[in-house]
């Protein structure tokens, strides 16, 4: 606690945003900086503490202190007549807030404060122009009574709206001085009527209470809503800053106005703001005037612009970043009254931070640091703008983010047939199933009324990179007739509708989509370069299809750290002969419907291989239980599909026959995949001369001898086919696995941890069971702070991931670890796996770049 609770902003000592808040610590920075800040002082969010502590209440002590500074404040105007209260140049002041975390607009500042019925006559007096004296002390009661005296904004509206009628005149600024004072007199008698008292007329009591009224503030609602958004503490507080006034409203010559020092949608370099003439404080955002461009200000203010352009680079150059900067012109003079670093889109986040490299700012480390890695993935794909101006005609979850465009088809032939026509189509389903795949890949975009965040829906589009919103439950789809229904409202299939999966926003019609300029993508290209540069961790992707590996490969990936092999059976032409093989009663017709599987699979590996050349591709064998191939029971008729259906059914399939399990009560599934792709790589090497770095992998293991079994079978038939070095591994998604791993040492040629399935069995939570019946409610209410299906927990699936990683180490030094599943795709999770030391991430197509900045981050965050 510092023994002093007021500073003037050119006397901070080397106190920091956590005191001074953040706008007074720019306004003292710019004054050292010698840029034109108009004086004042502050009371720092210390004493905001106390005033609550106390009881809302601030000690006499303080305030002994606090009117020190305010009568130097009028000494340092340097005008000897200039005096609060004073009758022949009386001083003014705003009080401001500021917290040490930028919080725009969302605390309270009161203007012109001084003002009263006798200051005003002197003001006019002194600045020649009675109109604007009359303009800041309406200003003046009307933000005193909404910020210190609680009355109604729509009380001054109604008297504003009843004065401008009866002038005849649309603003404010047209008003001529007698409006102006009925309009005075209008405000002071809603003092009266509102709260029974007159506008507090002593300068310095005004101050006071505005000076209260800003630390109030802090706990207003809107800060508290945003605080909870933004997960700002609320015991940080806020500072108060007392500013002389400049005058933005005096007049032709003066205005006022806000300016970015890049576009902060873009990033491209040059001013980027607007401005107003005589106009003051919030005139520019509040709407009730357009504003014109700051670059306007060449023509109508050239000596102050080219001052805000220097100024502007000044400030740049000192704070390292694009500023956010507010100013005001008085009579021709430039004032800077705020500075703070900008907030931006991921495109001018990007464009920013290489920038600020390229113009010696920034280090390549610092400017990797900068940029969110998360954000990257509004780059990817179009994005449906804020200011859209539609309606949202219902919200459903954002499961994969992007927006998509495109007429409503409501079963996947129809997606089909009408995109092979060049259409676009969005496909909407109550829910969707792995035989609505086709559909998938020819929609823009889906759409399901049920189904979370982990529904096939979700999981497929995101893995496709498709814009999806699931569980839209103002949403009906009717397939009979063929129509939707969204909260009331009946629309045809052939409907055309936007779907944002960023925000989970149904809008009916087409929106103006903004698609990140090819610019950016070069300047993205250079940021994760640097990032290649700098991180330890490898990034591998989560393919399975020959397009997917592409899209990998585009993106950046070193390799294929998990090609799930089911993925290969879903097609159309694919799935009814995977379902022969399943529905086959004996051995001979089992391998009859695989040796026809067997080349499609082949192919696929092949096109992947060929994709991916001398990097790994690490190939999963079958996990899922063989249930998941068989249609949904209603709509089977078949007795015999129905008998399978039944003895295939499980309690808990999560827990039952998948994975390795599957591999060793039907050998002839694994024994057929050995072979594709065994053939596979045959045929590379034929056409490449090279051998593919192939990698088998077994899932779900949990003993020695599942893994020992299963690897001499396909040991044998890559033996068979002379195919040479491909390693056999395993995924470690038990945590009997974990604490046992030295004894795999010796028959698993490398392990990846499958976090989905390991979180799943150590937390013992079924995925889609807690994210459909519990884990909204755990979020909600604290009980976990993340989901821990998106983000790693680091304290117990960590934990195991952690002893596996030292037990290995001990027993088996060389051998690769990794991890595969969305939390490779996670920044948080990449940096517990940087720091645990595994080898490589992997993760699916469209996080790559994700993953590639996070693990550069993690990489200089453990220097
Ligand atoms: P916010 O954090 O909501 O922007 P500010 O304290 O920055 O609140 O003030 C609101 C508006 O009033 C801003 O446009 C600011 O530039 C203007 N303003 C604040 N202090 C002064 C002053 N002393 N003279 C002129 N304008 C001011
Ligand atoms: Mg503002
Ligand atoms: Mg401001």
């Amino acid at each position: 606690m510092t023994s002093q609770f007021v500073f003037d902003f050119q006397n901070r000592g080397s106190l920091g945003s956590d005191i001074l808040g953040g706008k007074a610590l720019g306004l003292a920075m710019m004054t050292q900086l010698g840029i034109p800040v108009p004086p004042g002082f502050v009371a720092t969010t210390e004493v905001c503490g106390i005033y609550y502590r106390e009881g809302r209440r601030l000690p006499d002590s303080f305030w002994a202190e606090f009117d020190v500074h305010l009568v130097q404040l009028v000494q340092l105007e340097g005008q000897s007549g200039k005096r609060v209260g004073g009758l022949d140049d009386p001083q003014l002041v705003s009080v401001r807030s500021g917290a040490p975390i930028s919080m725009p607009g969302m605390m309270d500042t009161v203007l012109n404060v001084g003002l009263n019925d006798e200051t005003v006559e002197a003001l006019a007096v002194r600045t020649g122009d009675r109109r604007f004296a009359l303009d800041s002390y309406r200003r003046l009661l009307q933000m005193y009574g909404q910020v210190v005296s609680g009355i109604d904004k729509t009380v001054f509206d109604h008297e504003l709206d009843t004065v401008l009628l009866n002038s005849g005149v649309p603003t404010p600024i047209e008003l001529s001085e007698e409006a102006l004072e009925a309009l005075i007199t209008a405000f002071k008698g809603a003092f009266v009527d509102v709260t029974g008292e007159i506008f507090v007329q002593d300068p310095r009591d005004q101050i006071r209470n505005c000076l209260i009224a800003v630390f109030e503030s802090w706990n207003g609602k809107r800060a508290e809503t945003y605080r909870q958004m933004e997960g700002i503490s609320g015991d940080l507080g806020t500072a108060a800053s007392v500013v002389s006034m400049v005058y933005g409203n005096l007049g032709e010559n003066s205005g006022t106005g806000v300016c970015f020092t890049r576009n902060p949608s873009t990033g491209e370099p040059g001013l980027f703001g607007e401005f107003l003439q005589s106009a003051q404080g919030e005139d520019v955002v509040s709407g009730e005037r357009t504003p014109e461009p700051v670059s306007a200000m060449s023509d109508k203010f050239p000596a102050a612009y080219a001052e805000l352009i220097e100024h502007a680079e000044t400030l740049e150059r000192y704070n390292r970043d694009m500023q956010d900067i507010e100013f005001t012109i008085e009579r021709g003079k430039l004032f800077i009254l705020q500075t703070r670093n900008g907030k931006r889109t991921a495109q001018a986040a990007v464009r920013v931070a290489v920038d600020l490299i390229e113009e010696g700012l920034l280090s390549k480390e610092e400017a990797l640091m900068r940029v969110e890695p998360s954000d990257l993935s509004q780059l990817l794909s179009p994005q449906l703008p804020e200011d859209h101006g539609m309606d949202v005609v219902a919200r459903g979850l954002n499961a994969s983010p992007g927006a998509a465009v495109g007429f409503v088809v409501l079963d996947a032939d129809t997606a089909e047939s009408r995109a092979a026509k060049g259409e676009h189509v969005i496909l909407v389903r109550p829910e969707t199933s792995p035989d609505d795949i086709h559909g998938f890949i020819a929609a823009e975009g889906i759409l399901t009324a049920k189904g979370g965040l982990t529904s096939h829906a979700a999981v497929v589009a995101r893995g496709m990179g498709k814009p999806c919103i699931t569980g839209c439950q103002a949403l009906e789809v009717d397939l009979e007739p063929r129509v939707i229904t969204i909260a009331g409202v009946q629309y045809s299939e052939g409907t055309l509708i936007t779907i944002d999966g960023t925000s989970g926003s149904v809008i009916i019609g087409e929106p103006e989509l903004t698609l990140v300029s090819g610019s950016a993508g070069a300047e993205l290209d250079r940021l994760l370069e640097w990032a290649d540069s700098i991180r330890r961790l490898k990034v591998l992707a989560n393919a399975d299809t020959p397009i997917d590996a592409e899209n990998a490969r585009r993106l950046g990936a070193e390799g294929i750290g998990l090609c799930r092999t089911e993925h290969m059976f879903f097609g159309v032409d694919r799935l009814p002969k995977m379902q022969a093989m399943i529905l086959a009663t004996n051995l001979e017709d089992r391998e009859d419907a695989l040796a026809e599987l067997q080349p499609m699979q082949s192919e696929d590996f092949f096109g992947i291989f060929s994709e991916m050349g001398q990097d790994p591709v690490i190939i999963r064998l079958l996990d899922p239980p063989l249930h998941e191939f068989l249609p949904d029971r209603s709509e089977v008729d078949s007795p015999a599909v129905l008998r399978r259906i039944d003895e295939l059914s499980e309690v808990n399939p999560m827990l039952g026959m998948r994975g390795c399990r599957l591999g060793l009560v039907y050998p002839e599934i694994y024994e057929m995949q050995v072979k594709a792709i065994a053939d596979a790589a045959i045929e590379t090497h034929a056409s490449t001369g090279l051998w593919p770095k192939v990698q088998i992998m077994l899932p779900m293991v949990a003993f020695p001898s599942e893994m020992e079994s299963i690897r001499a079978n396909v040991e044998r038939v890559l033996r068979d086919r002379s195919v040479p070095d491909v390693q056999i591994g395993m995924m470690i998604e038990l945590p009997r696995t974990c604490v046992s791993i030295g004894d795999f040492a010796g028959s698993s040629d490398f392990f990846s941890f499958g976090t989905n399935d390991l979180t799943q069995t150590t937390l013992g939570f079924s995925r889609d069971d807690a994210e459909n019946m519990f884990l909204g409610k755990y979020l909600e209410d604290g009980i976990l702070e993340e989901n821990p299906f998106e983000t790693l927990d680091v304290a117990g699936v960590g934990g195991l991931i952690d002893f596996a990683v030292n037990a290995l180490d001990y027993k088996a030094p060389d051998v690769s670890l990794s991890a595969c599943g969305e939390h490779g795709g996670d920044p948080a999770s990449i940096k517990f796996f940087h720091e645990v030391g595994l080898s490589y991430v992997s993760c699916s197509p469209f996080r790559i770049p994700i993953a590639r900045l996070a693990a550069a981050q993690a990489a200089i965050n453990s220097r």
